[in-house]
Formats: structure tokens, sequence, C-alpha cells
């Protein structure tokens, strides 16, 4: 399904405001510095912002909300669009597919969150610090788990359609406004925009080992690097519950027949507390190990998808100013 459309930029808010209509749509605005993902009205469509590396929140709060009643049966109202997915959150969306729509046990909560949403992925035309998903086996364009891609290059959209999803909505979009046919020259500015892109990235992050051989450096590593780095950590968890592939919950019984599915991160003390009050994790150092463990080690051995997307999150948002790549390299050069 090789086929791009384009419209100006202009024509495509117009197009957006209509199909709020029909769908709740989210996309990256700014929040300060940063951006993330809102909820976009009519007055916030021309606010967009396009092709940027991650929003601060990774694509799996909209499977996976910090607090969800998943016996919730109710249909939504409309299906939802989000709209400028990094290509680093659509593969991480491997990892939770793999655990929650298992061959044997579908999650059904996790599945009609999935099913109702229409995924439009965003190249990243600029990069952040951290950012190091080539590292990964990880392009910093969509190539997966997604229905559309666009990018803005100067006043003009275009779009590449990835699913029947994505050619229903392009179809919807062509209803609301006339849609060109991009040329070839303009179809070769964006893979040159590609390449630059990827490029960069190789060239940033040339030093880092890749997943499997940071698998090796991990399994084989003494004690004494973990309770270096875990020094400054306070236990917050947010590496873990702002990680787009990080998937541990509670499952709380509330009154009025609810279950409440709560995100949990292995880095809060008494994750692994058992009734007669064991604690294997108890001690801070053995706790902070597990996270890259479970990412590096463990899920290899047990899922096909990478357990670390390499965008960088957990680096941006640790208190303790703590980087896992410092980390990597550290153990690398030993
Ligand atoms: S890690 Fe890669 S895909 Fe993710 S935001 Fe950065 S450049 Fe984009
Ligand atoms: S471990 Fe860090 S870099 Fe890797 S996917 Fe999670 S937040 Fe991103
Ligand atoms: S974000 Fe940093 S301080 Fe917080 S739990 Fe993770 S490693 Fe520790």
């Amino acid at each position: 399904m090789d086929t791009y459309r384009s419209l100006s930029k202009q024509e495509w808010e117009k197009a957006l405001t209509q199909l709020l209509n029909h769908y709740h749509i989210y996309a990256p605005l700014a929040w300060g510095e940063n951006q993330d993902y809102e909820r976009i009205d009519e007055d916030s469509v021309a606010d967009i912002i396009y092709n940027r590396p991650k929003p601060a929140s990774p694509l799996k709060t909209f499977f996976l909300p910090v607090k969800e009643n998943v016996i919730n049966t109710e249909k939504s109202d409309k299906k939802r669009i989000i709209l400028g997915i990094p290509s680093c959150d659509l593969s991480g969306a491997n990892i939770l597919d793999e655990i929650y729509l298992d061959d044997v046990f579908v999650d059904p909560a996790y599945k009609k969150n999935r099913d109702e949403s229409i995924l439009i992925g965003s190249d990243c035309h600029t990069l952040q610090e951290h950012c190091h998903c080539t590292t990964y086996g990880i392009r910093p364009y969509p190539e997966e788990n997604h229905d559309l891609t666009l990018s803005l290059v100067e006043d003009t959209i275009f779009m590449h359609i990835n699913s029947d999803k994505g050619e229903q909505l392009v179809r919807e979009i062509g209803n609301i406004t006339q849609l060109s046919e991009p040329t070839e020259n303009e179809i070769q500015e964006i893979l040159d925009k590609r390449k630059a892109v990827e490029e960069e990235l190789n060239r940033r992050n040339r030093d880092l080992p890749n997943y499997n051989a940071t698998g090796d450096l991990i399994n084989s590593s003494g004690d004494e690097i973990w309770k270096k780095y875990s020094e400054t950590c306070v236990s917050c968890g947010a590496c873990a519950t702002i990680c787009p592939t990080c998937t541990c919950f509670l499952l709380l019984e509330r009154p009025g027949f609810e279950k409440v599915r709560h995100l949990d991160a292995c880095q809060y003390p008494g994750f692994e507390k058992v009734a007669a009050g064991e604690d294997p994790l108890k001690e801070l150092y053995k706790r902070f190990r597990n996270r890259y463990m479970c990412k590096y080690v463990w899920k290899p051995e047990k899922f096909e998808s990478t357990a670390c997307t390499g965008c960088g999150r957990c680096i941006e948002a640790c208190i303790g100013n703590i980087s896992k790549n410092e980390l990597f390299m550290e153990l690398y050069n030993k």
C-alpha cells in the first residue's frame, strides 16, 4: 500500500476541524518547553506540533491508562485519532501486543482501547538529546503499527497510507477537501530528510552497545555498578511509568463492582513484597537492577519484540539524574 496524498496545511486543518464531529483527536501541543498529547478542539487545531521528537507521554497511556476500570464495557461515543506518534512508540506497541493480545488470553480492555484508535505516525525531523532508537534497530520514521504517516514539509502535509483504516480516513478527508498526489521530487525530499535524521542518530550513538550486547553485559555484571548508579535513585518509579514498554499493573477491587487496573512499577519499595513479609527486591540496588534485567535479559528470553525502544524518556524523567546509557557505556568499556 505505497500511496502518498498531500494537501496544504490550511486545508488539512479545515479537514481536522470537520473530523472533530466524528472523532476525538489527540495530538502534540506545546507544554512549556516540551510537548504532550492533548485532546484537540477547534481552537487548538492550528497549534498542533508536527514532526518533533516524542511527546512527553508514551503512546502506551492510550492503551493502558494509569487507572482504568477494566470491566467497563461501555462503548466510547466516538473513535479516536492519535496523531503525531513517533516511530519508537509505535514499535513499543509490539511488546504491549505480545503481552496483552497473547494467543491464550486477550486482555479485553487493552484490545478495546487499541481497536478504537486510528494511529497516525510522524517522521522525526529533529532529535532530542537522548534519542537512540536506531541503536535498537528502530528507524526515526514509522514502519509498523500505524494507519497513516504524516510529514509537514514547508506548508504541505504529506500522508502515507499504511492500512485499510488509514485508507478509509484519507477517503473521509478527500470528501471534505481536494487531495493531490505528490510529485516524485516531493517524495524524494521526505525520503532524504528521513535518511539525514537516521544518519545523525547513528553518528551520535555510534558507541552505544546494541540490544543483545546490552543484555549480555547486564547479565554478566557484578553488584558494584548497580550500587554505584542507584546511589541517587529515590524510587519514584518515573522511569518505568513513563516507559513505552513497561507493562506492570495492580488489579484493585473497588465498591460498585469495579476492577481497577492501576499501573505499577518495579522501582517502588514493596513491589515484590509477599504475604509472609519477604521482599526479594528490598535492597535499592537490586530493585534498580531489576528493571534492566527485565528489559534486556528476561523479556528477550520470552518475547520477540525489543523491550526498549531507545526513546530516552527514562533518562529525561529521572530525578536522580541517572542515565542508563552512561551505565551501559561503563559496562561496555570495562
Ligand atoms: S527515539 Fe527516534 S523515533 Fe523516538 S522520538 Fe527520538 S528520533 Fe524519534
Ligand atoms: S527503557 Fe528508557 S529508553 Fe528504553 S523504552 Fe523505556 S523509557 Fe525509553
Ligand atoms: S526515575 Fe530515577 S530516581 Fe526514579 S525510580 Fe527511576 S532510576 Fe530511580
